[in-house]
């Protein structure tokens, strides 16, 4: 049972006095920083580059996702937690030290000593966990403390998981769709599928290929999705132009695509997302579909915003699906919300196998 009188440092407990609470959701695409009483006061892309002999990192965040495709054959620029793994250990740390001084400039904080909570994907290994503490407190943080990002998604959300009543989260992010169960503060379910909104850009490349021989970038892919993508039929089908390089003749090229032809290229990995709810459903315990039942369940993260995807949900498995408010800052709001109030979730973080106090 953790206890601060038990771990009390004075000096700490001083510099505590000057700064900052914050909570960190380092994801696969976005990386969010959400400061108590300040909110959201960083989302950037989770991009870093690097110099490809050296491997120096050169520019972190939107700077560095500017230079996608843009960039001298000797600097590369890299997502370091792609598919939800933390591929690239100084890279990533690198990345988490850029933004957590980033913090303490934008808030001239006297002595930035802050105690931070990292959202992590449930995926990462041990080791992976400890690259992130070390970082973490590299940077400067006094006390460093992970949190499974459905957890601190579920918590951004407003659901209830202290309460024995059950409740449900999906989180599709770019590299993971996280789904868990929760009851009493415990993740009672838990899947993890490498199926997100990263996929979903990919599948559309390939569906411009296939049918079209038009080779588009991923961030075109991207861009169409988020303007005609959708999961259900639409009340009314739109279409969206994309733009690339004909592969039979290599000259550039528009086609008009419809949101009919997009949500056929979707489908596949749709369905992965689909049953990977199905699943957790079938695995959990009766009592709490009961209440599932009663409570929803709840969609978070970039690809919640998917058009139609909790309708088509809830076709599939018969609960009422609703999307959370502000769905791409669940896990940073979640992660801050665990520090204001410690006592009830320091609960969260040591009753849960991976996400526990460190340092
Ligand atoms: P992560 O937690 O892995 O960093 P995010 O929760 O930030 O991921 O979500 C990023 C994903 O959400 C990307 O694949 C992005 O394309 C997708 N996304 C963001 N906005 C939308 C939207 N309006 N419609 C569909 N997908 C979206
Ligand atoms: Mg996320």
């Amino acid at each position: 049972m953790f206890s601060f009188l038990g771990n009390f440092r004075p000096f700490d407990w001083f510099l505590g006095l000057f700064s900052q609470d914050i909570g960190i959701d380092l994801g696969t695409a976005n990386t969010l920083v959400s400061v108590r009483d300040k909110g959201i006061i960083i989302n950037e892309p989770s991009w870093v580059a690097i110099r490809k002999r050296s491997r120096e990192p050169l520019a972190v965040g939107a700077e560095a996702r500017e230079m996608v495709g843009r960039t001298p054959a000797d600097i590369i620029a890299i997502r370091p937690l792609r598919d939800g793994v933390i591929s690239e250990f100084e890279i990533t740390e690198a990345m988490l030290k850029y933004f957590i001084e980033k913090v303490h400039e934008q808030l001239l904080t006297p002595f930035p000593r802050p105690r931070v909570v990292v959202g992590i994907p449930s995926g990462v290994t041990e080791v992976e966990e400890r690259a992130v503490r070390d970082a973490t407190i590299q940077a400067g943080a006094r006390d460093a403390y992970l949190i499974e990002e459905p957890v601190a998604a579920a918590i951004g959300a407003g659901l209830g998981i202290m309460e024995s009543r059950g409740s449900m989260i999906v989180d599709i992010g770019g590299g993971t769709t996280e789904v868990a169960v929760f009851s009493l503060g415990g993740v009672v379910v838990r899947r993890s599928v490498r199926v997100a909104g990263d996929e979903l850009d990919e599948d559309i490349v390939q569906y411009a290929r296939n049918k079209y021989n038009l080779l588009i970038g991923e961030r075109t892919a991207e861009r169409a999705k988020m303007a005609a993508g959708s999961a259900y039929p639409l009340p009314e089908e739109r279409t969206v132009t994309l733009r690339g390089r004909n592969l039979l003749n290599g000259l550039p090229q528009s086609v008009e695509i419809s949101s009919i032809e997009l949500r056929e290229a979707m489908a596949p990995a749709i369905n992965v997302i689909v049953d990977a709810v199905k699943d957790a459903i079938d695995e959990t315990p009766p009592e709490l579909v009961a209440d599932l039942m009663e409570a929803g369940i709840c969609l978070a993260g970039g690809g919640a915003q998917i058009r139609g995807l909790a309708d088509r949900i809830e076709d599939a498995v018969r609960i009422r699906v609703w999307v959370a408010e502000d769905p791409m800052t669940c896990v940073a709001r979640g992660a801050g919300r665990v520090l204001e109030d410690f006592d009830l979730y320091s609960r969260v973080l040591a009753t849960d196998d991976r996400a526990r106090r460190i340092n």
